[in-house]
């Protein structure tokens, strides 16, 4: 089943980020605005309405209790309906919008008829007046014979059990509701104002990060079309700013590798051009003497099987580099003790051939390493050839191994190997370089016996590979330390 994100963004027509963002708020803030705004007007409307109901209510109570008096001595035949009209323009002088009837127990109007439209079909059966002959007060919100909403309100004018009258008040509904229409006018202007507030901020919003955008997309396009040297610009939100480091700093490996990419092409065709060219000559020359003169022919034959050792020697270091960078290391426990008396005894021929005294300082307590041993073996013997190569009759070679725990000279939780000569050590000059593929300090030795100019740089591949470093500190003439520190992991 398909997931609903999924489903509901295959719905959404693909559009500009700042389009989007745009959208959503225009929406947000109508929707958002909308239903907060129809609820408080809602609100207002309703609590307005009962306000003013109460409010005319208030004062028909209290002009009630003011006309007893006056209306008791007007049934009674003792008083004129000019004291009642006085007391009601008394109590109601402060509300010309309220207009006022009496109507007598028989449902007579006590005082002259009034005009207004409000008052024409009051009678003893109007819902108002029928609540108030049971309780203290009754109203309704009603239309007048001309259409006009208004506030009834009723109450009745007693003399003990006796009803002498039922006094009613009637307002117009908007007379009265006006300072709450008021309210929700400016209800209204504040929400329409967050409206455009929320478009705006939606817009600046969607321009803020939808321009960076832009432009990260069209460094991306650039580098997809082969231009490694375009560069976003690091502007923005945090994030958009984060992904333009990202893709910069992608984009600048990806350049660099492939720089030294092309290097190690140009170097590799160097390398092999070279033999080849020579090997060529050789059979050459060989073509023209071998039938002449034989000795000749033998000393082209041994130089030509010289250069292609050299050339299968060159083209295996090639091969196991890319082999070290290109898989996938297979690490098991090793043991470094083992493994460094192994090649001690492997070299020790040669160097004892050599004149040069080969030593092993194991040390104590060596735990075992995570690592691939092929590769390990090949970093030893690498600087052993190096080291025995370079150091003359009469000197010495050591491998030493320390752990960092049990050795307080070194780091915590690493093993240190040191390949000790001292032979002739390295000029500062070359020091930089001689990790460098096909760097060789003297690319045509005297005697022959020159390298492929791999053999450091698959040394610090393979240390890379177990997460170390390797590094040499070397006296011209006094002689060099190659150092390794690998974690133990
Ligand atoms: P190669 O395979 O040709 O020996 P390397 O990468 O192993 O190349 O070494 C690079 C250069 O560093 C060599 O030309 C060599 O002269 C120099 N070098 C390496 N180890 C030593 C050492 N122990 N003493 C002096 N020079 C060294």
């Amino acid at each position: 089943m398909i997931p609903f994100s999924r489903r509901i963004s295959r719905r959404i027509p693909s559009m500009r980020i700042g389009t989007f963002i745009g959208i959503l708020h225009l929406l947000i803030g109508i929707l958002g605005a909308g239903v907060i705004t129809s609820f408080a007007l809602f609100f207002i409307y309703k609590n307005g309405e009962q306000a003013n109901l109460r409010g005319v209510e208030d004062l028909a109570a209290i002009t009630q209790n003011a006309l007893d008096e006056p209306v008791r001595s007007f049934v009674s035949g003792k008083g004129s309906s000019a004291d009642i009209e006085a007391t009601l323009s008394r109590y109601l002088q402060g509300h010309p919008e309220i207009t006022y009837t009496i109507l007598s127990a028989s449902g007579e109007p006590l005082l002259p008829s009034s005009s207004s439209c409000s008052l024409k079909d009051i009678s003893l059966t109007s819902p108002e007046v029928t609540t108030a002959m049971n309780e203290p007060v009754g109203h309704s919100i009603r239309n007048c014979p001309e259409g006009v909403r208004t506030i009834y309100v009723a109450t009745a004018i007693k003399n003990g059990a006796n009803l002498l009258g039922i006094l009613i008040l009637a307002a117009p509904f908007n007379d009265v509701m006006a300072p709450t229409y008021q309210t929700m006018r400016w209800m209204g202007i504040i929400a329409l104002l967050i409206v455009a507030f929320t478009v705006v901020e939606g817009w600046l919003g969607s321009v803020y990060i939808s321009k960076p955008l832009g432009r990260l997309s069209q460094t991306a396009e650039k580098l997809s079309q082969g231009d490694l040297t375009a560069r976003a610009a690091t502007e923005g939100p945090v994030e958009v700013t984060h992904l333009a480091m990202t893709l910069n700093e992608m984009a600048a490996r990806l350049q660099s590798s492939l720089e030294s990419l092309r290097a190690f092409v140009g170097n590799a065709s160097h390398e092999l051009r070279t033999p080849l060219t020579s090997i060529k000559l050789q059979v050459e020359a060989l073509r023209a003497c071998a039938c002449e003169e034989p000795e000749v022919a033998d000393r082209f034959l041994n130089q030509l099987e010289h250069e292609i050792d050299r050339l299968a020697y060159t083209v295996n270091d090639m091969l196991d580099l890319s082999q070290i960078e290109g898989s996938e290391p297979n690490f098991q426990p090793v043991n470094l003790g083992e493994l460094v008396n192994e090649v001690e005894a492997f070299w020790e021929t040669r160097s004892r051939q050599a004149g040069i005294e080969l030593a092993v300082d194991t040390g104590q307590h060596l735990p075992d390493l995570s690592g691939n041993a092929y590769q390990l073996r090949r970093l030893l013997d690498n600087l052993l050839d190096n080291a025995i190569k370079n150091t003359p009759a009469g000197g010495t070679v050591k491998i030493l191994l320390r752990h960092g725990l049990a050795d307080s000279n070194y780091p915590k939780g690493t093993i240190r190997i040191e390949v000790r000569d001292s032979g002739k050590g390295i000029a500062q000059e070359h020091i930089p370089h001689i990790f460098d593929r096909f760097y060789r300090i003297d690319p045509h030795p005297r005697g022959g016996g020159g390298g492929s100019g791999l053999g450091l740089a698959i040394a610090q591949s393979i240390v890379s590979a177990h997460g170390g470093i390797i590094g040499v500190k070397s006296t011209l003439g006094a002689g060099s330390t190659f150092w390794i520190e690998l974690p133990l992991k």
